[in-house]
């Protein structure tokens, strides 16, 4: 079979950190063109534009949407009207709403729509679910706390409208624990803080819960410096089961289950490879509600600028 013909759109950090490295070792898909306002790429054909990219290159078969999220629904839609496969960075936009207009007009062009929710391809996450099927969980602590400024580096989009703030990262604990929890859950309460200068919260406590009562809390906080944190605690019947370093490591009561390098991306591009096949459709929105619940019924304050 011949290799998915792939662009690349928003040539920034995580396209460089990890698309780039993830789509070499994919066998089934070949980079051909980038479109990026300002980077190039050597060795494909670069454009300023996914209009331009789209305009003048007519055999690629798909794009990968690395751009931040506030301009990718209409970057999809051009997309998939040039009847491109799509995948979407997480999350797979600003708003809920978006995401099943997108999904129909993917049905209606026959094309793949893929909202790659990277953190749910992490080495524990399968083993973590599949516990959690076994046993009962009786509390979660979700601890998501690392350093804007080491990670995301001048990324003034993820303090404006539609950039998540604090939950730009930690959707992928929402997308993570909405994967391994055998019932869904719902937001209960949650505080957020809004620098005074941005548009975008900076930290939040949030508690969700499931129907059966499970209590779950989340504590989300950009302003962390020493020790960062992704870590995902579950108290069960058999023990406290403990899911680290994004999904890395898993263990129970200390002892280790999972220990493993971080492949996310590769499992991103092997079930994109797997969609377009058939031009299958995976769209979950379930993480987008969490967090676009939060902010509807979170209380906000407002806390001192944040200065890169
Ligand atoms: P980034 O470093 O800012 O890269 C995004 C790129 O998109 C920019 O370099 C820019 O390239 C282009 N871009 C920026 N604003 C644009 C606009 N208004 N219109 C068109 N293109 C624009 O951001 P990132 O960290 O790669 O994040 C991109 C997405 O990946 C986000 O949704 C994020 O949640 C997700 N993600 C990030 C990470 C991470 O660790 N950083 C991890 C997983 C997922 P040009 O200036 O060349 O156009």
């Amino acid at each position: 079979m011949s290799p998915i013909r792939l662009a690349l759109v928003g040539l920034g950090k995580i396209a460089r950190d990890q698309h780039l490295p993830a789509i070499a070792a994919t066998p089934e898909i070949e980079l051909v063109a980038v479109a990026s306002r300002n980077a190039r790429l050597a060795g494909v054909d670069c454009f300023r534009s996914i209009e331009e990219l789209l305009a003048e290159v007519s055999d690629i078969d798909a794009v990968a949407l690395c751009t931040p999220p506030i301009v990718r629904r209409e970057q999809a839609m051009a997309a998939l009207a040039a009847r491109k496969h799509v995948l979407l960075e997480k999350p797979p936009g600003p708003t809920v709403g978006e995401l099943n207009p997108l999904v129909a007009m993917a049905k209606r062009e026959n094309r793949t729509l893929f909202a790659a929710w990277h953190s749910r391809f992490a080495p524990a996450v399968e083993p973590a679910r599949a516990f959690l099927a076994r046993h009962r969980a009786r509390s979660v602590t979700i601890l998501w706390q690392e350093d804007v400024r080491v990670w995301h580096p001048g990324q003034d989009w993820i303090f404006e409208p539609g950039g998540l703030g604090v939950f730009d990262p930690g959707i992928n604990a929402l997308s993570i624990l909405s994967a391994i929890l055998p019932e869904p859950v719902f937001v209960s309460g949650a505080k957020l803080d809004f620098p005074a200068n941005r548009q975008a919260p900076i930290a939040a406590e949030v508690e969700l819960a499931s129907i059966s009562g499970l209590p779950i809390h989340g504590s989300f906080d950009f302003r962390q410096s020493g020790e960062q944190f992704w870590s995902i605690e579950i108290e069960t019947d058999a023990g406290r089961l403990v899911l680290a370093f994004g999904g890395a490591r898993l263990s129970l009561d200390g002892e280790p289950l999972v220990d493993e390098q971080e492949e996310e991306y590769r499992g991103v591009y092997r079930r994109f490879v797997e969609l377009v096949r058939t031009s299958g459709i995976d769209a979950d929105a379930v993480p987008l509600c969490l967090v676009a619940d939060v902010f509807m019924l979170g209380r906000r304050s407002v806390v001192e600028d944040f200065m890169w």
